[in-house]
Protein backbone atom coordinates (compact mmCIF):
# COMPACT_ATOMS: atom_id res chain seq x y z
CA UNK A 1 0.00 0.00 0.00
CA UNK A 2 1.23 3.50 -0.90
CA UNK A 3 -0.57 6.32 0.72
CA UNK A 4 -3.75 4.02 0.88
CA UNK A 5 -3.23 2.86 -3.12
CA UNK A 6 -3.46 -0.93 -3.41
CA UNK A 7 -0.48 -1.45 -6.09
CA UNK A 8 -1.91 -4.61 -6.88
CA UNK A 9 -5.20 -2.72 -7.79
CA UNK A 10 -6.02 -4.00 -11.23
CA UNK A 11 -6.49 -2.08 -14.48
CA UNK A 12 -10.41 -0.99 -15.72
CA UNK A 13 -10.20 1.24 -18.45
CA UNK A 14 -7.91 1.70 -21.56
CA UNK A 15 -5.24 4.09 -22.11
CA UNK A 16 -4.84 6.12 -25.63
CA UNK A 17 -1.79 7.71 -25.69
CA UNK A 18 -1.49 10.08 -28.91
CA UNK A 19 1.81 11.48 -29.72
CA UNK A 20 5.48 10.78 -30.60
CA UNK A 21 8.04 8.24 -30.88
CA UNK A 22 12.08 9.02 -30.82
CA UNK A 23 15.23 7.51 -31.09
CA UNK A 24 17.21 8.83 -27.78
CA UNK A 25 20.66 9.28 -29.04
CA UNK A 26 22.19 9.76 -25.75
CA UNK A 27 26.07 10.54 -25.01
CA UNK A 28 26.99 10.47 -21.27
CA UNK A 29 29.70 13.48 -19.93
CA UNK A 30 31.23 14.94 -17.01
CA UNK A 31 29.41 18.33 -17.90
CA UNK A 32 27.55 19.80 -19.99
CA UNK A 33 29.34 21.85 -22.57
CA UNK A 34 28.55 25.94 -23.16
CA UNK A 35 28.21 27.00 -26.63
CA UNK A 36 30.99 26.79 -28.46
CA UNK A 37 32.61 24.58 -26.29
CA UNK A 38 33.57 20.52 -26.63
CA UNK A 39 33.11 18.03 -24.02
CA UNK A 40 34.65 14.85 -23.91
CA UNK A 41 32.21 12.10 -23.37
CA UNK A 42 32.25 8.88 -21.80
CA UNK A 43 29.92 6.78 -23.45
CA UNK A 44 27.23 6.70 -26.06
CA UNK A 45 23.78 4.58 -26.19
CA UNK A 46 20.82 4.52 -28.63
CA UNK A 47 17.58 4.37 -26.51
CA UNK A 48 14.00 3.95 -27.60
CA UNK A 49 12.20 7.37 -26.41
CA UNK A 50 9.63 9.92 -27.54
CA UNK A 51 7.19 11.11 -24.65
CA UNK A 52 4.81 9.52 -26.43
CA UNK A 53 6.21 5.79 -26.66
CA UNK A 54 7.99 6.25 -23.02
CA UNK A 55 4.34 7.20 -21.37
CA UNK A 56 2.74 4.58 -23.47
CA UNK A 57 5.24 1.90 -22.26
CA UNK A 58 5.60 3.28 -18.49
CA UNK A 59 1.22 2.48 -18.55
CA UNK A 60 1.56 -0.71 -19.62
CA UNK A 61 4.71 -1.97 -17.91
CA UNK A 62 2.51 -0.23 -14.98
CA UNK A 63 -0.77 -2.91 -15.80
CA UNK A 64 -2.21 -0.55 -18.53
CA UNK A 65 -4.10 -1.38 -21.23
CA UNK A 66 -2.16 1.06 -23.50
CA UNK A 67 -3.05 1.78 -27.24
CA UNK A 68 -0.08 4.00 -28.86
CA UNK A 69 -1.29 6.40 -31.96
CA UNK A 70 1.75 8.04 -33.73
CA UNK A 71 4.51 7.46 -36.48
CA UNK A 72 7.81 6.04 -37.23
CA UNK A 73 9.94 6.67 -40.75
CA UNK A 74 10.37 3.14 -42.57
CA UNK A 75 13.92 2.64 -41.23
CA UNK A 76 15.55 0.70 -38.23
CA UNK A 77 15.44 3.40 -35.61
CA UNK A 78 11.15 3.19 -36.30
CA UNK A 79 11.60 -0.99 -35.81
CA UNK A 80 13.32 -0.48 -32.79
CA UNK A 81 10.85 2.03 -31.42
CA UNK A 82 7.67 0.03 -31.97
CA UNK A 83 9.61 -3.28 -30.97
CA UNK A 84 10.24 -1.57 -27.71
CA UNK A 85 6.62 -0.65 -26.84
CA UNK A 86 5.62 -3.83 -28.24
CA UNK A 87 7.60 -5.55 -25.91
CA UNK A 88 6.42 -3.45 -23.53
CA UNK A 89 2.84 -4.73 -23.89
CA UNK A 90 1.77 -2.03 -25.45
CA UNK A 91 -0.88 -1.96 -28.86
CA UNK A 92 1.06 -0.81 -31.95
CA UNK A 93 -1.18 -1.38 -34.32
CA UNK A 94 -1.92 2.28 -35.11
CA UNK A 95 1.92 3.42 -35.34
CA UNK A 96 1.68 4.55 -38.84
CA UNK A 97 4.93 3.86 -40.97
CA UNK A 98 5.74 7.02 -43.34
CA UNK A 99 7.58 6.17 -46.47
CA UNK A 100 8.47 10.10 -47.07
CA UNK A 101 9.83 11.19 -43.36
CA UNK A 102 12.88 9.55 -41.11
CA UNK A 103 11.92 8.73 -37.37
CA UNK A 104 12.10 11.57 -35.41
CA UNK A 105 15.71 11.42 -33.17
CA UNK A 106 16.18 13.33 -29.94
CA UNK A 107 20.15 14.21 -29.36
CA UNK A 108 20.69 14.01 -25.54
CA UNK A 109 23.50 15.16 -23.28
CA UNK A 110 23.64 13.50 -19.57
CA UNK A 111 25.76 15.10 -17.29
CA UNK A 112 27.36 13.29 -13.98
CA UNK A 113 24.26 14.84 -11.70
CA UNK A 114 21.97 12.92 -14.08
CA UNK A 115 20.98 16.59 -15.56
CA UNK A 116 20.51 16.61 -19.29
CA UNK A 117 19.88 18.99 -22.39
CA UNK A 118 18.27 17.70 -25.22
CA UNK A 119 17.71 18.49 -28.88
CA UNK A 120 14.99 16.77 -31.25
CA UNK A 121 14.32 16.33 -34.58
CA UNK A 122 10.70 15.37 -35.08
CA UNK A 123 10.72 13.58 -38.46
CA UNK A 124 8.01 11.43 -38.67
CA UNK A 125 6.36 12.10 -35.86
CA UNK A 126 5.52 15.79 -37.56
CA UNK A 127 3.28 14.02 -40.62
CA UNK A 128 1.08 13.21 -37.36
CA UNK A 129 -1.88 14.69 -38.12
CA UNK A 130 -6.11 14.85 -37.31
CA UNK A 131 -6.20 12.12 -40.28
CA UNK A 132 -4.87 9.59 -37.90
CA UNK A 133 -6.55 10.09 -35.11
CA UNK A 134 -10.03 9.96 -37.32
CA UNK A 135 -8.41 6.84 -38.92
CA UNK A 136 -8.28 5.49 -35.31
CA UNK A 137 -11.24 6.43 -34.15
CA UNK A 138 -12.08 2.72 -32.84
CA UNK A 139 -9.44 3.33 -30.03
CA UNK A 140 -11.10 5.84 -28.28
CA UNK A 141 -14.12 3.51 -28.03
CA UNK A 142 -14.46 2.95 -24.26
CA UNK A 143 -11.15 4.30 -23.19
CA UNK A 144 -10.92 5.45 -20.43
CA UNK A 145 -7.69 8.11 -20.19
CA UNK A 146 -6.44 9.57 -23.51
CA UNK A 147 -2.97 10.47 -23.17
CA UNK A 148 -1.54 13.74 -24.49
CA UNK A 149 1.78 15.56 -24.70
CA UNK A 150 2.98 18.70 -26.74
CA UNK A 151 5.56 17.24 -29.43
CA UNK A 152 2.94 16.48 -32.26
CA UNK A 153 1.27 19.75 -33.94
CA UNK A 154 -1.11 21.17 -32.03
CA UNK A 155 -4.22 20.10 -34.43
CA UNK A 156 -3.44 16.41 -33.84
CA UNK A 157 -3.42 17.38 -30.13
CA UNK A 158 -6.51 19.12 -30.05
CA UNK A 159 -8.34 16.72 -32.68
CA UNK A 160 -7.30 13.55 -30.24
CA UNK A 161 -8.69 15.55 -27.11
CA UNK A 162 -11.86 15.70 -28.43
CA UNK A 163 -11.89 12.64 -29.32
CA UNK A 164 -11.43 11.75 -26.37
CA UNK A 165 -14.16 14.30 -24.78
CA UNK A 166 -16.42 12.67 -27.24
CA UNK A 167 -15.69 9.26 -25.94
CA UNK A 168 -16.22 10.10 -21.97
CA UNK A 169 -12.77 9.61 -21.41
CA UNK A 170 -10.65 11.91 -18.94
CA UNK A 171 -8.67 13.75 -20.72
CA UNK A 172 -4.67 14.24 -19.71
CA UNK A 173 -2.32 16.95 -21.12
CA UNK A 174 0.90 16.97 -20.29
CA UNK A 175 2.28 20.31 -21.43
CA UNK A 176 5.74 19.40 -22.20
CA UNK A 177 7.83 20.89 -23.93
CA UNK A 178 6.04 23.96 -23.29
CA UNK A 179 4.15 25.61 -25.85
CA UNK A 180 1.09 28.27 -25.21
CA UNK A 181 -2.14 26.14 -26.02
CA UNK A 182 -5.31 27.50 -27.78
CA UNK A 183 -8.59 27.98 -25.04
CA UNK A 184 -10.32 25.05 -27.61
CA UNK A 185 -7.50 22.72 -26.05
CA UNK A 186 -7.46 24.23 -22.27
CA UNK A 187 -11.30 23.54 -22.24
CA UNK A 188 -11.17 20.05 -23.20
CA UNK A 189 -8.07 19.01 -20.53
CA UNK A 190 -9.13 17.33 -17.38
CA UNK A 191 -6.33 17.21 -15.76
CA UNK A 192 -2.91 19.28 -16.93
CA UNK A 193 0.51 17.65 -15.86
CA UNK A 194 3.46 20.40 -15.67
CA UNK A 195 7.00 20.40 -14.47
CA UNK A 196 7.87 23.31 -12.18
CA UNK A 197 8.99 25.11 -14.98
CA UNK A 198 6.18 24.95 -17.31
CA UNK A 199 4.00 25.83 -14.86
CA UNK A 200 5.08 29.29 -14.09
CA UNK A 201 5.51 29.63 -18.31
CA UNK A 202 2.24 28.57 -18.06
CA UNK A 203 0.95 30.90 -15.37
CA UNK A 204 3.18 34.22 -16.78
CA UNK A 205 6.25 34.12 -14.66
CA UNK A 206 3.63 33.74 -11.35
CA UNK A 207 6.42 32.66 -8.66
CA UNK A 208 6.27 28.88 -8.26
CA UNK A 209 9.58 27.84 -6.90
CA UNK A 210 10.94 24.26 -6.62
CA UNK A 211 10.77 23.20 -3.39
CA UNK A 212 7.70 25.22 -2.93
CA UNK A 213 5.76 23.01 -0.65
CA UNK A 214 2.15 23.17 0.47
CA UNK A 215 2.84 23.26 4.14
CA UNK A 216 3.88 26.17 5.97
CA UNK A 217 4.70 29.12 4.51
CA UNK A 218 4.56 28.12 0.67
CA UNK A 219 0.97 26.68 1.34
CA UNK A 220 -0.59 30.00 0.30
CA UNK A 221 1.88 30.42 -2.90
CA UNK A 222 0.12 26.73 -4.37
CA UNK A 223 -3.03 28.20 -3.57
CA UNK A 224 -2.43 31.55 -5.35
CA UNK A 225 -1.37 28.84 -7.93
CA UNK A 226 -4.38 27.01 -8.16
CA UNK A 227 -6.63 29.62 -8.19
CA UNK A 228 -5.11 31.27 -11.50
CA UNK A 229 -4.98 27.79 -13.07
CA UNK A 230 -8.52 27.25 -12.61
CA UNK A 231 -9.40 30.92 -13.67
CA UNK A 232 -7.77 29.88 -16.81
CA UNK A 233 -10.04 27.06 -17.09
CA UNK A 234 -8.14 24.47 -15.58
CA UNK A 235 -9.64 22.66 -12.25
CA UNK A 236 -7.36 19.59 -11.60
CA UNK A 237 -3.09 20.27 -12.26
CA UNK A 238 -0.07 18.14 -11.26
CA UNK A 239 2.98 19.72 -10.66
CA UNK A 240 5.70 17.44 -10.69
CA UNK A 241 9.28 19.07 -8.81
CA UNK A 242 11.65 16.81 -9.71
CA UNK A 243 13.59 15.38 -6.46
CA UNK A 244 10.81 17.70 -4.20
CA UNK A 245 7.95 15.28 -5.16
CA UNK A 246 4.89 16.79 -6.88
CA UNK A 247 1.56 18.73 -5.70
CA UNK A 248 -2.04 18.20 -6.88
CA UNK A 249 -4.12 20.94 -6.90
CA UNK A 250 -7.98 20.16 -7.79
CA UNK A 251 -10.09 23.36 -7.58
CA UNK A 252 -13.45 20.72 -7.14
CA UNK A 253 -12.23 18.98 -4.07
CA UNK A 254 -13.16 19.75 -0.58
CA UNK A 255 -11.54 22.88 0.82
CA UNK A 256 -9.07 21.19 2.60
CA UNK A 257 -7.66 18.99 0.06
CA UNK A 258 -7.62 21.55 -2.90
CA UNK A 259 -3.91 21.67 -2.52
CA UNK A 260 -2.21 18.15 -1.75
CA UNK A 261 1.93 17.78 -1.56
CA UNK A 262 2.81 14.35 -2.63
CA UNK A 263 6.14 13.62 -0.83
CA UNK A 264 9.33 12.72 -3.08
CA UNK A 265 10.62 9.06 -2.66
CA UNK A 266 14.08 9.69 -1.71
CA UNK A 267 16.62 7.76 -4.44
CA UNK A 268 20.66 8.18 -5.74
CA UNK A 269 19.46 10.18 -9.48
CA UNK A 270 21.78 8.60 -11.76
CA UNK A 271 19.59 9.79 -15.42
CA UNK A 272 16.30 12.11 -14.77
CA UNK A 273 16.12 11.67 -18.35
CA UNK A 274 12.11 11.10 -18.88
CA UNK A 275 11.56 11.26 -15.42
CA UNK A 276 8.30 12.83 -15.92
CA UNK A 277 6.67 10.79 -18.85
CA UNK A 278 7.47 7.79 -15.96
CA UNK A 279 5.04 10.26 -13.47
CA UNK A 280 2.53 10.58 -16.94
CA UNK A 281 2.28 6.78 -17.75
CA UNK A 282 2.05 5.93 -14.00
CA UNK A 283 -0.59 8.20 -13.52
CA UNK A 284 -2.49 7.55 -16.61
CA UNK A 285 -2.24 3.98 -15.59
CA UNK A 286 -4.18 4.36 -11.95
CA UNK A 287 -6.24 6.61 -13.10
CA UNK A 288 -7.27 4.31 -15.62
CA UNK A 289 -7.46 1.77 -12.65
CA UNK A 290 -9.94 3.84 -11.00
CA UNK A 291 -7.40 5.51 -8.67
CA UNK A 292 -8.65 9.19 -7.19
CA UNK A 293 -6.28 12.04 -8.68
CA UNK A 294 -3.99 11.95 -5.33
CA UNK A 295 -3.84 8.38 -5.03
CA UNK A 296 -2.58 7.75 -8.61
CA UNK A 297 -0.22 10.89 -7.99
CA UNK A 298 1.51 9.36 -5.26
CA UNK A 299 1.95 6.21 -6.75
CA UNK A 300 3.31 8.12 -10.14
CA UNK A 301 5.79 9.64 -7.46
CA UNK A 302 7.16 6.48 -6.61
CA UNK A 303 7.15 4.77 -10.23
CA UNK A 304 9.29 8.33 -11.49
CA UNK A 305 11.50 8.17 -8.55
CA UNK A 306 12.25 4.64 -9.62
CA UNK A 307 12.99 5.71 -13.14
CA UNK A 308 15.66 7.90 -12.45
CA UNK A 309 18.00 5.15 -10.67
CA UNK A 310 18.63 3.89 -13.89
CA UNK A 311 19.88 5.08 -17.11
CA UNK A 312 17.80 5.72 -20.20
CA UNK A 313 14.10 6.10 -20.44
CA UNK A 314 11.84 2.86 -21.39
CA UNK A 315 14.34 0.35 -20.55
CA UNK A 316 14.69 1.83 -16.75
CA UNK A 317 11.09 1.74 -16.06
CA UNK A 318 9.73 -0.28 -13.41
CA UNK A 319 7.05 -2.51 -13.07
CA UNK A 320 4.32 -3.37 -10.55
CA UNK A 321 6.53 -5.31 -8.83
CA UNK A 322 9.46 -3.14 -8.64
CA UNK A 323 7.17 -0.15 -7.05
CA UNK A 324 5.83 -2.96 -4.72
CA UNK A 325 9.60 -3.94 -3.90
CA UNK A 326 10.48 -0.19 -3.35
CA UNK A 327 7.57 0.43 -1.11
CA UNK A 328 8.77 -2.37 1.15
P1 LIG B 1 10.40 16.43 -15.89
O1 LIG B 1 11.19 15.20 -16.18
O2 LIG B 1 9.17 16.56 -16.74
O3 LIG B 1 11.19 17.71 -15.80
P2 LIG B 1 10.44 16.26 -12.99
O4 LIG B 1 11.90 16.56 -13.04
O5 LIG B 1 9.59 17.14 -12.15
O6 LIG B 1 9.76 16.19 -14.44
O7 LIG B 1 10.31 14.76 -12.48
C1 LIG B 1 9.07 14.07 -12.55
C2 LIG B 1 8.94 13.19 -11.33
O8 LIG B 1 10.02 12.24 -11.31
C3 LIG B 1 9.02 13.92 -9.99
O9 LIG B 1 7.75 14.40 -9.58
C4 LIG B 1 9.52 12.80 -9.07
O10 LIG B 1 8.44 11.97 -8.65
C5 LIG B 1 10.45 12.00 -9.98
N1 LIG B 1 11.86 12.46 -9.85
C6 LIG B 1 12.55 13.23 -10.70
N2 LIG B 1 13.82 13.46 -10.25
C7 LIG B 1 13.90 12.80 -9.08
C8 LIG B 1 14.94 12.62 -8.09
N3 LIG B 1 16.15 13.18 -8.24
N4 LIG B 1 14.67 11.85 -7.00
C9 LIG B 1 13.45 11.27 -6.83
N5 LIG B 1 12.43 11.41 -7.72
C10 LIG B 1 12.66 12.15 -8.83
Amino acid sequence: MLNGVDVQAGTAGRIVVVGSLNADLTVYCERLPLPGETVHGSGFAVHPGGKSANQAVAASLLGGAVSLIGAVGDDTNGAMLTASAAGAGVDISRVRISQTAATGVAVIAVDSYGENTIIISPGANGTLGPADVHASGDAFDGASVICLCLEVSLETVVAAARSGREAGATVLLNLSPYSDIPQELVGLVDILLVNAHEASLFLGGAAISEGGIPEGKDKAGWERARVRFAELGLQCVVVTLGANGSVVLDSAADEDSKVVRVAPVEVKAVDTTGAGDAFTGALAARLAAGASLKDAAAFASAASSLAVTRKGTQAAYPDVEDVRRLLG
